[in-house]
């Protein structure tokens, strides 16, 4: 991620509105206002103005100035309210990236990213942002504000203290060990300290433990009659061709797995199991189809979601016997002419990838979205960083053993502090790897 610059994006949802906001940040935002609307000054504030755009054409608008480093991203930010038509929001953009050299469009997240590298915001502040942009339900908007509140980055900062502090005991133990009288920390304390923050870790998950320990990614099928189009949404999801498509009917006989990256696709996501399935008739045409499509029942049955595919859009029949799981109707096809296409499915043309994005979410949506809520509201890749903080220190408790005065190993139980430390570092962000950051932004959407 490039710094330094200025960066420009609309900050509103695309389409017509009565107001769009179009938010500039970086050295050169306060230069762009005066460049095309006059002189701005440096106070923090809202005026009215008029936005020059060349060929004689002046758009009237509202511009509110903050100073850095008292602003959003911690730089200096602008944003200029306006009408809400995107032809005009294209060309202010425009003129504002044609008037000084060193101003580009903003990439997904990169405001919030600012923000964060500014310390204007820690990484869970910035995912609470993230999360409230995609917040669907009460329980994930509570969870996005303790984020944003820091209520979470409160509580991660002070298990990292302890794990800090007994790291710093335990190796203050292997420099004095040859002064028989100075314990640093006894065995029986370490055991104690480190079941105690395992069990306060593990209160976190709550029954999200429970829900991980299956470990499996959860499963998502395509299902529906033979032909309805599942081999080749299934090779558009995973962006290769990987079933075989055919318009003969019958044609995927065994069930196709692969795995699908969603983790760009809604905060929180993460990799699914996309599987394809055999066509489920109602009449098997011989043996073998008999066989597969009692075997993709049984299938069906036992995955998280299905996305029950139907180029004809009336969902009838057939898939009522899935019990358990999610459905998520999907119209195949819809580049054909058809009628009604029946309330709640997604119409999706796997030609000219039509709707791809919005089915991607939707499956993303039902497979993360409710292992997040299950999960009492902890984002998977806090929970990933928590669990893997809870083994090592249960490792510790075990590893002490009986809990006497020494500890058996001092070397092996500052490791196992150390891989706790790094686990709670992600979430912290004291210790995080830029690839963490650029997993936590690249699910916002441009111009946050
Ligand atoms: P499956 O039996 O459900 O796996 O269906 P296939 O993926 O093998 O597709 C059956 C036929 O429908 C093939 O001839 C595909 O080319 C065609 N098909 C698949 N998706 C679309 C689509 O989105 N639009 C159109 N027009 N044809 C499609």
């Amino acid at each position: 991620m490039q710094t330094g610059d200025t960066i420009i994006a609309c900050a509103t949802a695309p389409g017509l509105g009565a107001r769009a906001v179009v938010r500039l940040s970086g050295p050169a935002a306060f230069v762009v206002v005066d460049e095309n609307c006059g002189a701005a000054g440096r106070g923090r504030g809202v005026r009215a103005a008029r936005w020059r755009m060349g060929a004689g054409v002046e758009v009237p608008c509202l511009i509110a100035l903050f100073p850095g480093p008292r602003s959003y991203t911690g730089e200096d930010v602008v944003e200029i309210a306006m009408p809400g038509n995107p032809t005009l929001v294209e060309r202010v953009i425009a003129s504002a990236i044609g008037a000084i050299a060193g101003i580009r469009l903003a990439g997904p997240g990169e405001f919030t990213a600012r923000a964060y590298l500014n310390e204007r915001l820690t990484l869970a502040q910035a995912e609470g942002v993230a999360s409230l942009i995609a917040a669907q339900s009460e329980s994930e908007l509570v969870e996005a504000k303790r984020l944003l509140s820091g209520e979470r980055g409160a509580m991660y900062r002070a298990f990292a203290d302890e794990a800090m502090t007994l790291l710093a005991l335990v190796e203050a133990g292997i420099d004095f060990t040859d002064q028989e009288d100075v314990v640093a920390i006894s065995g029986a304390d370490l055991k104690r300290r480190a079941a105690g923050l395992a069990t306060q870790i593990e209160g976190v998950l709550g029954n999200a433990a429970g829900e991980e320990a299956r470990s499996e990614l959860p499963r998502v099928a395509l299902a529906g009659v033979p032909n309805a189009g599942k081999s080749t949404l299934f090779n558009v999801l995973l962006g290769r061709r990987r079933a075989v498509v055919s318009d003969e009917a019958g044609t995927t006989r065994d069930v196709l797995e692969e795995k699908l990256d969603l983790s760009r696709d809604i905060p929180g996501g993460s990799e699914v199991i996309l599987c394809d399935t055999p066509g489920v008739a109602d009449e098997a045409a011989g043996m073998i189809d008999a066989q597969a499509q009692a075997m993709s029942r049984e299938f069906l049955a036992s995955t998280d979601v299905v996305l029950w595919c139907d180029p004809t859009g009336r969902f009838e029949g057939g898939m009522e016997a899935v019990p358990g799981g999610r459905v998520i109707r999907v119209r195949t096809k819809a580049d054909l002419p058809h009628g009604r296409t029946a309330e709640g499915a997604i119409e999706v043309s796997a030609l000219d990838g039509f709707h791809v994005p919005s089915l991607r979410r939707a499956i993303a949506d039902a497979a993360w979205g409710r292992a997040f809520v299950e999960a009492g509201g902890v984002l998977p890749r806090h929970r990933r960083a928590l669990r893997g903080a809870g083994a090592e220190l249960r490792a510790i408790e075990a590893e002490v053993g009986g809990g006497g005065q020494n500890i058996p190993e001092p070397e092996l139980a500052a490791g196992r502090l150390r891989a706790v430390l790094d686990c709670l570092g992600e979430l912290t962000g004291r210790m995080t790897p830029d690839d963490v950051i650029g997993r936590v932004f690249a699910t916002f959407c441009v111009g946050k």
